[in-house]
C-alpha cells in the first residue's frame, strides 16, 4: 500500500528538538499534581526527553509523594506538598512547573509557579475563563517566564503531517473539517464539577477537535453555534454539559463542526474534505494507534515521542531564549474564548461573531 511521505523533521530517536548538546545539562522540571495523566503519560514518557528531566514532585498526598519519589527516582528532599511549594523558590534545579491537576486549579497554581520564578507548562484547558488566563500570561510575562500549554497534538507526528497536508494543498481547497469527541464519563470525577473542570465535554475533549480544526486549517473561526443536550434525569450532568454539536464558520469559507459527548462510548476522529481530496483520522488525537487515511492510502510517519517533543520543545525555549513556544498561553486563552462563545450561542439560541 502506497504511503504519504513523513513531512516533519524529526531527529534519529524521533524527537522534534535536536539542537542540545550531548554534554548540555537538561532542564529540571517539578511534576504538580501526581493523577493519572501524569503518572501513566508524562512521567514514563519523561524518560524519552532528551532535554528535560524530572527532578521534583509537588503534590497534596504524601503517600503519591513517597510512591512516585520513590519509582521516579526523586530524592525525598525535593518532594513538597501544596503547603511548602514555596521552598521551590530556592531549589536552583527546579526551571519549570508543569501544572497537572483540573483545570479549575491551573490559574493559582500557575500565578504561584511564576511568582517563584519558574517558567510553567500547564495542562489543557488552560483555566475556567479568558479573564483567568490573561492573569496567567500577564503573571509569567512580569516574572520574565515562559508558559506552554500542553497541547501534545502539536508535537505527534500523525497530526503534523496531516497540518503539513492541509496547509501545502494535498486535497485542494479546504471545504470541511468534522471531529467527534467522546467518552462516558463515570459518576463523581471531577469532569463533572464545573468549578474544578471549567466546563462539561467541550471543555475536556471537544477542545481537541476544536484544535485540530484551527491547527489543520491554520484559520482562527469567525463564527460559532451550537447545541448542547443533557439527557433527561441524569445526575452527572446537573453542573456541565453532556453532548455539544457546534458549527463553525471560517473566514476562507471553510466550515467545521465539532461533537462531543460525555455519553459516547469511544469516539475520536476528524475527516478534512478538500476540493481534490479527503482524510480520514480515526483515533486522531489519542495517544497511540493513529489510522490516518487519504482515500485507500494510509498514512505513514516516522515515529516520535509527543511528549517528549513537547516537553524538550520549552525546554529548548527556556534555554536559547526563544519566545517562539508553539503553544504558548495566547493559543490557550483563544480555545477558551472560543468555547464560552459556543457556551453563549448554546444559551442564547444564536450564532455568535468572534471578531
Ligand atoms: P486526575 O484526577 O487523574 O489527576 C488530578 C490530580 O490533581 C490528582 O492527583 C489530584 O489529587 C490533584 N489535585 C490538585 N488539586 C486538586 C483539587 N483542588 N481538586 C482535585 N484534584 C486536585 O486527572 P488527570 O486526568 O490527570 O487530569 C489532570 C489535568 O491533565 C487536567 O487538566 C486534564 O485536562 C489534563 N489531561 C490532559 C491530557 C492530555 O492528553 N493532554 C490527558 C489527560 C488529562
Amino acid at each position: 500500500m502506497a504511503s504519504a511521505a513523513a513531512v516533519v523533521s524529526l531527529d534519529p530517536s524521533g524527537n522534534l528538538c535536536s539542537f542540545f548538546k550531548q554534554d548540555q545539562k537538561p532542564v529540571g522540571w517539578a511534576i504538580l499534581g501526581l493523577g493519572s495523566y501524569a503518572t501513566t503519560q508524562i512521567l514514563p514518557n519523561m524518560r524519552y526527553c532528551k532535554l528535560s528531566k524530572p527532578v521534583a514532585f509537588i503534590s497534596g498526598s504524601p503517600d503519591k509523594l513517597k510512591r512516585y519519589g520513590d519509582a521516579f527516582g526523586i530524592s525525598p528532599e525535593h518532594r513538597y506538598s501544596y503547603d511548602n511549594m514555596d521552598a521551590i523558590k530556592d531549589n536552583p534545579e527546579i526551571e519549570v512547573v508543569y501544572v497537572i491537576t483540573p483545570p479549575g486549579t491551573h490559574k493559582d497554581f500557575t500565578l504561584r509557579a511564576a511568582r517563584l520564578g519558574k517558567h510553567v507548562c500547564c495542562e489543557k484547558p488552560m483555566a475556567n475563563s479568558v479573564a483567568e488566563c490573561e492573569e496567567m500570561i500577564d503573571a509569567c510575562a512580569k516574572a520574565g517566564k515562559q508558559l506552554q500549554i500542553g497541547y501534545r497534538c502539536h508535537y505527534e507526528p500523525y497530526n503534523l503531517q496531516a497540518t503539513e497536508l492541509c496547509r501545502k494543498g494535498e486535497f485542494g481547497v479546504l471545504r470541511s473539517i468534522q471531529a467527534s469527541m467522546g467518552f462516558s464519563a463515570q459518576p463523581g470525577i471531577w469532569r463533572l464539577n464545573k468549578k474544578l473542570g471549567g466546563g462539561g465535554s467541550m471543555y475536556d475533549i471537544g477542545i481537541y477537535g476544536l484544535q485540530a480544526l484551527r491547527y489543520l486549517s491554520g484559520e482562527e473561526p469567525s463564527e460559532v453555534f451550537a447545541t448542547i443536550s443533557n439527557p433527561p434525569k441524569d445526575e452527572r450532568f446537573k453542573e456541565v454539559e453532556d453532548t455539544v454539536h457546534v458549527v463553525f464558520k471560517f473566514p476562507s469559507g471553510l466550515t467545521g463542526s465539532v461533537a462531543c459527548s460525555y455519553s459516547w462510548a469511544g469516539v475520536n476522529r476528524y475527516e478534512v474534505l478538500g476540493t481534490k481530496g479527503r482524510l480520514v483520522a480515526e483515533n486522531a488525537t489519542g495517544y497511540y494507534g493513529f489510522q490516518f487515511q487519504i482515500g485507500s492510502r494510509s498514512v505513514t510517519v516516522q515515529p516520535g515521542n509527543m511528549w517528549a517533543s513537547q516537553m524538550d520543545h520549552l525546554s529548548e525555549c527556556i534555554r536559547t531564549g526563544a519566545k517562539t513556544n508553539r503553544t504558548p498561553g495566547e493559543m490557550g486563552r483563544q480555545d477558551i474564548r472560543i468555547i464560552h462563545a459556543i457556551y453563549e450561542s448554546a444559551r442564547t439560541g444564536r450564532s455568535v461573531k468572534l471578531g
